[in-house]
Protein backbone atom coordinates (compact mmCIF):
# COMPACT_ATOMS: atom_id res chain seq x y z
CA UNK A 1 0.00 0.00 0.00
CA UNK A 2 2.48 2.15 1.16
CA UNK A 3 4.84 1.40 -2.03
CA UNK A 4 1.37 2.68 -4.05
CA UNK A 5 1.22 5.71 -2.52
CA UNK A 6 4.92 6.46 -3.03
CA UNK A 7 4.54 5.36 -6.69
CA UNK A 8 1.61 7.87 -7.11
CA UNK A 9 3.30 10.59 -5.15
CA UNK A 10 6.30 10.46 -7.51
CA UNK A 11 3.89 10.55 -10.65
CA UNK A 12 2.60 13.38 -9.50
CA UNK A 13 5.87 15.07 -8.63
CA UNK A 14 6.35 13.90 -12.20
CA UNK A 15 3.60 15.50 -13.23
CA UNK A 16 4.18 18.57 -11.83
CA UNK A 17 7.57 18.71 -12.98
CA UNK A 18 6.12 18.95 -16.94
CA UNK A 19 3.90 21.58 -15.85
CA UNK A 20 7.28 23.41 -14.93
CA UNK A 21 8.59 23.49 -18.24
CA UNK A 22 6.08 23.30 -20.31
CA UNK A 23 4.54 26.97 -20.75
CA UNK A 24 5.24 27.87 -24.10
CA UNK A 25 8.70 29.82 -24.44
CA UNK A 26 8.99 30.44 -28.35
CA UNK A 27 12.53 29.76 -30.02
CA UNK A 28 14.70 32.08 -29.89
CA UNK A 29 14.72 32.60 -33.89
CA UNK A 30 10.99 34.41 -33.37
CA UNK A 31 11.67 35.57 -30.47
CA UNK A 32 13.24 39.07 -29.27
CA UNK A 33 14.85 36.85 -26.07
CA UNK A 34 19.07 37.76 -26.08
CA UNK A 35 20.87 34.46 -27.90
CA UNK A 36 21.91 31.96 -26.38
CA UNK A 37 23.66 29.46 -27.30
CA UNK A 38 22.53 25.84 -28.46
CA UNK A 39 25.85 24.27 -27.56
CA UNK A 40 25.64 22.88 -24.39
CA UNK A 41 29.48 23.41 -23.37
CA UNK A 42 29.34 26.90 -24.45
CA UNK A 43 26.50 27.87 -21.85
CA UNK A 44 27.01 29.18 -18.60
CA UNK A 45 25.45 27.36 -15.80
CA UNK A 46 22.37 30.43 -15.33
CA UNK A 47 22.07 30.55 -19.04
CA UNK A 48 21.82 26.18 -19.24
CA UNK A 49 18.64 27.31 -16.72
CA UNK A 50 17.51 29.55 -19.34
CA UNK A 51 18.46 27.54 -22.27
CA UNK A 52 16.21 24.49 -20.98
CA UNK A 53 13.17 27.21 -19.93
CA UNK A 54 13.27 28.60 -23.60
CA UNK A 55 14.07 25.01 -25.64
CA UNK A 56 10.63 23.56 -23.01
CA UNK A 57 13.12 20.92 -22.10
CA UNK A 58 14.15 19.88 -25.38
CA UNK A 59 17.73 18.74 -25.69
CA UNK A 60 19.92 16.88 -28.85
CA UNK A 61 22.05 14.46 -28.84
CA UNK A 62 23.88 14.23 -32.15
CA UNK A 63 25.18 10.57 -32.81
CA UNK A 64 27.84 10.25 -34.48
CA UNK A 65 30.69 7.54 -34.94
CA UNK A 66 34.55 7.15 -35.67
CA UNK A 67 35.24 4.67 -38.80
CA UNK A 68 36.78 4.44 -41.90
CA UNK A 69 34.25 6.07 -45.36
CA UNK A 70 36.33 4.93 -48.01
CA UNK A 71 39.53 6.29 -49.73
CA UNK A 72 38.70 9.98 -49.67
CA UNK A 73 36.40 11.01 -46.52
CA UNK A 74 37.68 11.47 -42.80
CA UNK A 75 36.95 9.10 -40.01
CA UNK A 76 34.56 11.19 -38.20
CA UNK A 77 32.41 11.87 -41.36
CA UNK A 78 29.04 10.99 -39.77
CA UNK A 79 29.93 12.76 -36.43
CA UNK A 80 30.64 16.02 -38.54
CA UNK A 81 27.72 15.79 -40.65
CA UNK A 82 25.44 15.29 -38.32
CA UNK A 83 26.38 17.91 -35.60
CA UNK A 84 26.56 20.06 -38.67
CA UNK A 85 22.88 19.40 -39.07
CA UNK A 86 21.86 19.46 -35.72
CA UNK A 87 23.25 23.01 -34.53
CA UNK A 88 21.97 24.37 -37.65
CA UNK A 89 18.53 22.73 -37.28
CA UNK A 90 18.88 24.00 -33.14
CA UNK A 91 19.73 27.14 -33.97
CA UNK A 92 16.69 28.19 -36.27
CA UNK A 93 14.11 26.16 -33.25
CA UNK A 94 15.86 26.69 -30.62
CA UNK A 95 17.05 23.22 -28.29
CA UNK A 96 20.15 22.33 -26.45
CA UNK A 97 22.66 20.27 -28.32
CA UNK A 98 24.93 17.80 -26.32
CA UNK A 99 28.12 17.84 -27.17
CA UNK A 100 30.27 15.40 -29.27
CA UNK A 101 28.99 11.67 -28.98
CA UNK A 102 30.80 8.92 -30.90
CA UNK A 103 30.10 5.74 -28.79
CA UNK A 104 27.63 3.71 -31.19
CA UNK A 105 27.51 0.36 -32.79
CA UNK A 106 30.24 0.08 -35.15
CA UNK A 107 32.03 -3.74 -34.96
CA UNK A 108 31.51 -4.10 -38.79
CA UNK A 109 34.41 -1.53 -39.34
CA UNK A 110 36.93 -2.69 -36.94
CA UNK A 111 39.13 -4.31 -39.53
CA UNK A 112 40.02 -0.69 -41.02
CA UNK A 113 42.46 1.83 -38.93
CA UNK A 114 40.75 4.49 -36.83
CA UNK A 115 37.70 2.88 -36.03
CA UNK A 116 36.81 2.88 -32.43
CA UNK A 117 34.35 0.42 -31.65
CA UNK A 118 33.05 -0.06 -27.72
CA UNK A 119 31.67 -2.99 -26.58
CA UNK A 120 28.04 -3.63 -26.70
CA UNK A 121 27.71 -3.39 -23.01
CA UNK A 122 29.57 -0.12 -22.71
CA UNK A 123 27.41 1.51 -25.67
CA UNK A 124 24.36 0.89 -23.85
CA UNK A 125 25.38 1.78 -20.18
CA UNK A 126 27.40 5.11 -21.53
CA UNK A 127 24.10 6.31 -23.78
CA UNK A 128 22.02 5.18 -20.27
CA UNK A 129 23.64 7.19 -18.13
CA UNK A 130 24.26 10.36 -20.86
CA UNK A 131 20.40 10.38 -20.89
CA UNK A 132 20.01 9.96 -17.31
CA UNK A 133 22.41 13.35 -17.11
CA UNK A 134 20.72 15.14 -19.75
CA UNK A 135 17.17 14.57 -17.74
CA UNK A 136 18.58 15.53 -14.42
CA UNK A 137 19.83 18.71 -15.75
CA UNK A 138 16.15 19.01 -17.04
CA UNK A 139 16.62 17.28 -20.60
CA UNK A 140 12.86 15.82 -20.55
CA UNK A 141 12.81 15.28 -23.94
CA UNK A 142 15.61 14.00 -25.77
CA UNK A 143 16.05 13.87 -28.97
CA UNK A 144 18.53 11.13 -30.11
CA UNK A 145 19.45 12.38 -33.84
CA UNK A 146 21.48 9.69 -35.55
CA UNK A 147 24.08 9.95 -37.92
CA UNK A 148 25.41 6.43 -38.17
CA UNK A 149 23.47 3.73 -40.04
CA UNK A 150 25.02 1.24 -37.98
CA UNK A 151 23.02 2.53 -35.00
CA UNK A 152 19.73 1.52 -37.08
CA UNK A 153 19.48 -1.40 -34.18
CA UNK A 154 21.20 0.01 -31.50
CA UNK A 155 18.78 3.07 -31.50
CA UNK A 156 15.47 1.64 -31.21
CA UNK A 157 16.57 -1.01 -28.72
CA UNK A 158 17.54 1.87 -26.66
CA UNK A 159 14.35 3.58 -26.74
CA UNK A 160 12.67 0.51 -26.04
CA UNK A 161 14.45 -0.75 -23.30
CA UNK A 162 13.60 2.29 -21.70
CA UNK A 163 10.35 0.89 -20.66
CA UNK A 164 11.79 -1.48 -18.47
CA UNK A 165 11.88 1.21 -15.10
CA UNK A 166 10.20 4.29 -14.68
CA UNK A 167 12.16 7.26 -16.57
CA UNK A 168 10.78 10.91 -15.96
CA UNK A 169 11.74 11.22 -19.18
CA UNK A 170 11.09 10.74 -23.01
CA UNK A 171 13.69 9.47 -25.95
CA UNK A 172 13.10 10.13 -29.33
CA UNK A 173 14.49 8.89 -32.08
CA UNK A 174 15.04 10.65 -35.51
CA UNK A 175 16.82 8.35 -37.82
CA UNK A 176 16.73 9.79 -41.44
CA UNK A 177 19.63 11.94 -42.89
CA UNK A 178 18.55 11.90 -47.16
CA UNK A 179 15.56 12.61 -48.74
CA UNK A 180 14.16 9.78 -50.64
CA UNK A 181 13.09 11.87 -53.65
CA UNK A 182 13.42 15.22 -55.36
CA UNK A 183 16.65 17.50 -55.62
CA UNK A 184 19.21 17.18 -58.40
CA UNK A 185 18.91 13.40 -59.91
CA UNK A 186 21.47 10.94 -58.43
CA UNK A 187 24.09 9.35 -61.23
CA UNK A 188 24.54 6.01 -58.69
CA UNK A 189 22.44 3.15 -57.40
CA UNK A 190 24.62 2.19 -54.69
CA UNK A 191 25.14 4.82 -52.67
CA UNK A 192 25.03 3.50 -48.61
CA UNK A 193 28.68 4.64 -47.27
CA UNK A 194 31.10 7.22 -48.24
CA UNK A 195 28.98 7.29 -51.99
CA UNK A 196 27.07 10.25 -54.18
CA UNK A 197 24.98 11.30 -51.28
CA UNK A 198 27.41 11.33 -48.18
CA UNK A 199 30.46 13.02 -49.76
CA UNK A 200 27.82 15.52 -51.21
CA UNK A 201 26.96 16.52 -47.74
CA UNK A 202 30.63 16.53 -46.87
CA UNK A 203 31.17 19.04 -49.28
CA UNK A 204 28.69 21.48 -47.30
CA UNK A 205 29.73 20.67 -43.81
CA UNK A 206 33.25 19.74 -44.03
CA UNK A 207 34.58 20.99 -47.71
CA UNK A 208 38.45 20.95 -46.68
CA UNK A 209 38.13 17.37 -45.54
CA UNK A 210 36.70 16.06 -49.00
CA UNK A 211 39.60 14.06 -51.30
CA UNK A 212 37.55 13.64 -54.23
CA UNK A 213 40.26 13.13 -55.91
CA UNK A 214 40.88 9.79 -54.14
CA UNK A 215 36.86 8.37 -54.22
CA UNK A 216 37.98 5.94 -56.78
CA UNK A 217 41.22 4.51 -55.23
CA UNK A 218 38.91 1.77 -53.78
CA UNK A 219 35.87 -0.34 -54.78
CA UNK A 220 32.81 0.74 -53.59
CA UNK A 221 30.75 -1.97 -55.66
CA UNK A 222 28.57 -4.32 -53.91
CA UNK A 223 30.64 -7.99 -54.02
CA UNK A 224 27.13 -9.74 -53.47
CA UNK A 225 29.08 -12.47 -52.37
CA UNK A 226 26.20 -13.68 -49.54
CA UNK A 227 23.87 -16.12 -50.86
CA UNK A 228 20.91 -16.06 -48.35
CA UNK A 229 17.24 -15.37 -48.78
CA UNK A 230 15.80 -11.86 -48.00
CA UNK A 231 14.76 -11.86 -44.48
CA UNK A 232 17.92 -14.40 -42.96
CA UNK A 233 19.99 -11.50 -41.29
CA UNK A 234 23.68 -12.09 -40.30
CA UNK A 235 25.79 -9.18 -38.77
CA UNK A 236 28.66 -10.28 -41.35
CA UNK A 237 25.72 -9.14 -44.35
CA UNK A 238 27.61 -5.61 -44.48
CA UNK A 239 31.42 -7.33 -45.04
CA UNK A 240 30.19 -9.55 -47.28
CA UNK A 241 28.46 -7.14 -49.98
CA UNK A 242 31.08 -3.91 -49.02
CA UNK A 243 34.59 -5.20 -47.86
CA UNK A 244 36.42 -1.84 -48.05
CA UNK A 245 33.88 0.27 -45.54
CA UNK A 246 32.94 1.56 -48.78
CA UNK A 247 29.64 1.85 -50.48
CA UNK A 248 29.00 3.45 -53.41
CA UNK A 249 31.05 6.13 -55.75
CA UNK A 250 32.07 8.80 -53.96
CA UNK A 251 33.39 10.73 -57.44
CA UNK A 252 29.73 11.43 -58.19
CA UNK A 253 28.82 14.37 -55.57
CA UNK A 254 28.56 17.19 -56.56
CA UNK A 255 27.82 20.57 -54.00
CA UNK A 256 24.38 20.82 -55.49
CA UNK A 257 23.00 17.50 -54.50
CA UNK A 258 24.87 18.32 -50.86
CA UNK A 259 22.88 21.43 -50.19
CA UNK A 260 19.94 20.09 -51.23
CA UNK A 261 20.35 17.20 -48.93
CA UNK A 262 21.43 18.86 -45.79
CA UNK A 263 19.17 21.57 -46.64
CA UNK A 264 16.40 18.82 -45.89
CA UNK A 265 18.18 17.17 -43.29
CA UNK A 266 17.75 20.52 -41.15
CA UNK A 267 14.47 20.92 -42.46
CA UNK A 268 13.77 17.32 -41.13
CA UNK A 269 15.39 17.89 -37.70
CA UNK A 270 13.86 21.42 -37.20
CA UNK A 271 10.51 19.38 -37.35
CA UNK A 272 11.06 16.89 -35.19
CA UNK A 273 12.24 19.36 -32.25
CA UNK A 274 8.69 20.97 -33.06
CA UNK A 275 6.59 17.90 -33.25
CA UNK A 276 8.57 16.66 -29.98
CA UNK A 277 8.14 19.74 -28.08
CA UNK A 278 4.11 19.69 -29.00
CA UNK A 279 4.22 16.12 -28.18
CA UNK A 280 2.26 16.16 -24.41
CA UNK A 281 1.42 12.21 -24.88
CA UNK A 282 4.44 10.45 -24.95
CA UNK A 283 5.62 11.07 -21.00
CA UNK A 284 1.75 10.88 -19.65
CA UNK A 285 1.66 7.35 -21.32
CA UNK A 286 4.64 6.58 -20.41
CA UNK A 287 3.66 7.36 -16.60
CA UNK A 288 0.69 5.75 -16.95
CA UNK A 289 2.42 2.54 -18.26
CA UNK A 290 4.61 2.19 -15.15
CA UNK A 291 2.10 2.92 -13.10
CA UNK A 292 0.41 -0.23 -14.39
CA UNK A 293 3.33 -2.24 -14.99
CA UNK A 294 4.18 -2.55 -11.30
CA UNK A 295 0.39 -4.37 -11.11
CA UNK A 296 -0.49 -5.78 -14.46
CA UNK A 297 -3.21 -8.57 -12.42
CA UNK A 298 -5.40 -4.91 -11.38
CA UNK A 299 -5.58 -3.68 -15.07
CA UNK A 300 -8.45 -3.95 -16.87
CA UNK A 301 -9.10 -4.85 -20.34
ZN1 LIG B 1 28.72 7.73 -42.69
Amino acid sequence: MMMRILRRLSLCQLLALTLCISPLLHGQAASSQPKLSVHWEELTASDFREGIQRSQGVCLLPFGILEKHGPHLPLGTDLLDVRYAALHAADREYAIVFPEYYFGQIAEAKHEPGTVAYSRSLQLALLQETTDEMARNGCKKILIVNGHGGNEHLLPYFAQSQLDKPHDYVVYVFDERSPQHGGPAKKTKIDMHAGESETSKMMISRPDLVHTDRATSESGADQARQKLPEGVYTGIWWYTRFPNHYSGDGSAATKELGEYQMNWWVDSVVNAIKAVKADDVSLKMQNEFYEKSAHPLDTQP
